[in-house]
């Protein structure tokens, strides 16, 4: 039975203003409806994916979505939800015989999600993703602010998207809705048809974009996500230099022949940090022809790598060093560099980890002419780690 996805974003969204329909605004770089279409794109059992727009802006689907796996294609929609999703579902291919329907003003719709609703639509025909209400329902008088009563709250489920159907139940659905007023989800018109609605977990993260305060909800959960970046450096060896990595000395016969202190796992961790915050690079924010950071030692940097990306609200969440070096051994060092490193990251040393490697004899390093470091940092907003 192979599965097609109608995501709705025909709506013009004026409630969130600024001229530019909702599920086009924008949310950590990428437009509502992308994130939409990138989770389905991305799901193992979606065969093809319709999206239906307002109509002026079918002829740039392709553009304002970006580019897809799966065969992608853009209608327009009608005046009510359910004429935009019978157009939508008219657009799939005669093979899709199970139907998705999505709001795109549902960004972070997740896969366990898209399969529970998948598996429930095959089974029982029509689906629903639902989550339980957490407050006290209460039904309003004929409209007014008065008590009617409290529905029993076991008994309410708030329902989300992808709602899923067998196709030929979707469209005797949509058919028989069609002089009735506007559906606001398509297992209202399955129900108003008599036809049994399986309720299946939804998620509470998978929740609707519909005001202003809503989106920048959303935007401050998507800037918190985590950031990763590696950094990488080396540096030559010479007989009668101090070797000494983040304020640890593992040699006083053989170290960096550099300008500065040569800290290639203070080095290697700097870029990692500017890496994970899209802060450029070691070189761009301490060039070595400043004489401020000529002589700086790889601890002080790492220092104030730690402020340009605290700046921007970032914080580490763990760093992984690996240093590539012959002699001296790095083991007996370990714990010491790991205590020196955490407090100038802002972490437990538990999130701190330093491993040693020799190259086997190979190359300049395995010769023991040079040592090198690969660092791996993961940084998320502050706070949030
Ligand atoms: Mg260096």
């Amino acid at each position: 039975m192979p599965v097609g996805v109608v995501i709705v974003a025909g709506g013009r969204g004026t409630r969130l203003g600024a001229g530019v329909p909702k599920q086009l605004l924008d949310l950590g770089g990428r437009s509502l409806l992308r994130w939409s279409v990138e989770a389905f794109d991305a799901h193992a059992q979606v065969d093809e994916i319709v999206v239906v727009l307002p109509e002026d802006f079918v002829a740039r689907g392709a553009s304002l979505v970006g580019p897809a796996r799966r065969p992608l294609a853009f209608v327009a929609g009608g005046a009510r939800r359910q004429d935009s999703v019978r157009l939508g579902v008219s657009a799939l291919s005669a093979a899709a015989d199970i139907v998705l329907v999505h709001d795109a003003a549902r960004p972070f719709v997740d896969a366990a999600t898209i399969d529970r609703v998948i598996a429930a639509a095959r089974e029982a025909s029509a689906a629903v993703p639902a989550v339980p209400a957490s407050d006290t329902v209460k039904l309003a008088a004929d409209g007014q602010p008065r008590v009617a009563r409290t529905i029993p709250r076991g008994d309410v489920w708030l329902a989300q998207t992808p709602q899923g159907f067998r196709r030929d139940v979707l469209d005797e659905a949509i058919a028989g809705g069609h002089g009735a007023g506007e559906a606001t989800d398509e297992a209202m018109l399955v129900e108003q048809a008599g036809r049994p609605v399986r309720i299946v977990r939804g998620d509470p993260r998978n929740r609707k974009i519909t005001t202003m305060d809503d989106l920048e909800a959303a935007r401050r959960m998507t800037s918190s996500l985590p950031r990763a970046g590696t950094g990488y450096d080396l540096h030559r060896l010479v007989p009668g230099r101090t070797l000494v990595l983040a304020g640890v000395v593992l040699s006083t016969e053989i170290g960096p022949a550099s300008h500065s202190d040569g800290d290639v796992v203070c080095h290697a961790l700097v870029d990692a940090i500017l890496g994970a915050a899209g802060a450029g690079d070691i070189g761009h924010h301490f060039p070595n022809t400043d004489p401020r950071w000529k002589d700086a030692a790889g601890l002080d940097l790492l220092a104030r790598a730690i402020s340009v990306v605290r700046a921007r609200g970032l914080a580490v969440v763990n760093a992984d060093v690996t240093v590539v070096l012959e002699r001296p051994k790095l083991a007996p060092h370990v714990d010491a560099i790991r205590e020196a490193l955490a407090p100038v990251l802002g972490v437990a040393p538990d999130r701190v980890s330093v491993k040693g490697k020799t190259n086997e004899g190979v190359d300049a390093v395995g010769r023991g002419e040079a040592i090198a470091s690969h660092a791996v940092a993961m940084l998320a907003a502050e706070g949030g780690a």
